[in-house]
């Protein structure tokens, strides 16, 4: 039986941190040392390969020795950068395009953030959680805020601790979850819905319902933009713009935050109401730099399919992906023909062949819809 299957299902708790001085400095060092050891891991790496024509990374302990700054922090932590450049070279490898030669990290542009594993030994562990606090290796207990609680069975095997650029400290912390495995929820056409992504309403359904981002997001976005102008105005470096740059980062961290709370809710609703999810693979980074920057990563449709997926994958359902290069838009989705004249900025059109008029996007919606459960259905007789 499906259904009794135990499987193990990862859940992350985002807990605010409120390390005391000495605990910030030994974070501060710690996102230091990572850079570091992952700067001189690249660098090694590139010279062995230069001289041996070999891949090869070495550890972190190699460079204790003549860094011995590197003690003074996790040594967990050091282990994960070492872990992280493996993993950046292996999926490189297998897919150069998408992944890209692993970069050097500069102290301006890199995150500051680390990780540590989670070391059980019989009763004790190097990370655990109290009532109000984090324990941690090198740190210790540093005092903490939990939306929620992890239930009983969920254990700890990851802690990774960032700081914004505001200077908050945030721990996200890594259960791993014993589950039963969900029976598989069917697909048919009654219960599926296509999903189109829209710049202007972030998606449009096949049955021509729009999700647009809520006002309060919008609104917050408005005030970004307004204090953007404001700092063009000022002279860089004097207190007023010091100021400003501070309650920009303040409003970005409220959007980043408003926004991800509204992708959660929405792939939650949909995930709940439907037993399948037909949406196209398109690649949102390519659409963006077409459109000349920012504002499709900033919608957050990356992830909202991303969240989507695992919420559809823990209820047993699925989500159908088309392919980004099958066409949806020009195709007409009562009669099938192809509208090869079909205006790229037409947000209505009429088919030329069976004279139905159509709304661009649910039209393509339509079609996602129709190709997602073709192809799950080509799928069930291959196999
Ligand atoms: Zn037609």
């Amino acid at each position: 039986m499906a259904g009794q299957e135990r499987v193990i299902q990862y859940n992350t708790i985002k807990v605010r941190l409120y390390p005391d001085q000495k605990q910030a400095e030994l974070f501060q060092k710690t996102f230091g040392c990572c850079r570091y050891i992952w700067n001189r891991m690249l660098a090694d790496h590139e010279r062995f390969y230069f001289e041996t024509d070999a891949h090869f990374i070495p550890t972190p302990a190699k460079y204790k020795n003549e860094a011995p700054f590197l003690k003074e922090v996790d040594n967990q932590a050091l282990t994960q950068e070492f872990h992280r450049l493996s993993q950046a070279f292996r999926n490189f490898f297998r897919n150069p395009s998408a992944f890209g030669y692993p970069k050097f990290k500069r102290k301006k542009d890199a995150r500051n953030s680390f990780s540590a594993c989670n070391h059980v030994m019989g009763n004790s562990a190097t990370i655990y959680i109290t009532r109000n606090a984090v324990r941690m290796t090198k740190a210790g207990l540093v005092r903490a805020r939990f939306p929620r609680r992890p239930r009983s069975g969920w254990r700890l095997t990851r802690v990774t601790v960032e700081r914004t650029k505001t200077g908050k400290y945030y721990g996200y912390l890594l259960f791993a979850c014993p589950a039963r495995q969900p029976e598989p929820v069917e697909p048919v056409a009654e219960g599926t819905i296509g999903l189109k992504y829209s710049v202007s309403h972030f998606y449009v359904t096949d049955d021509g319902l729009t999700a647009d981002p809520p006002r309060w997001l919008r609104r917050s976005q408005e005030k970004a933009a307004a204090i953007q102008r404001k700092l063009s105005r000022l002279q860089p470096g004097s207190k007023n713009y010091q100021e400003l740059v501070q309650k920009y980062r303040l409003l970005h961290e409220h959007i980043a935050n408003q926004r991800r709370d509204f992708l959660h809710k929405e792939s939650r609703r949909i995930a709940n109401a439907w037993d399948a999810v037909c949406i196209r693979g398109d690649d949102l980074k390519a659409i963006s730099e077409e459109l000349g920057g920012s504002s499709v990563r900033d919608t957050g449709f990356g992830m909202f399919r991303e969240l989507l997926r695992y919420k559809l994958e823990r209820q047993g359902k699925q989500m159908l992906e088309v392919d980004r290069f099958t066409p949806t838009t020009k195709v007409c989705s009562a009669c099938g023909c192809v509208n090869e004249t079909l205006d790229p900025d037409a947000r209505q059109w009429l088919c030329p062949v069976c004279g139905t008029v159509h709304d661009r996007d649910v039209n393509a919606a339509v079609n996602i819809k129709t190709q997602g459960l073709e192809l799950y259905r080509m799928a069930q007789t291959a196999s």
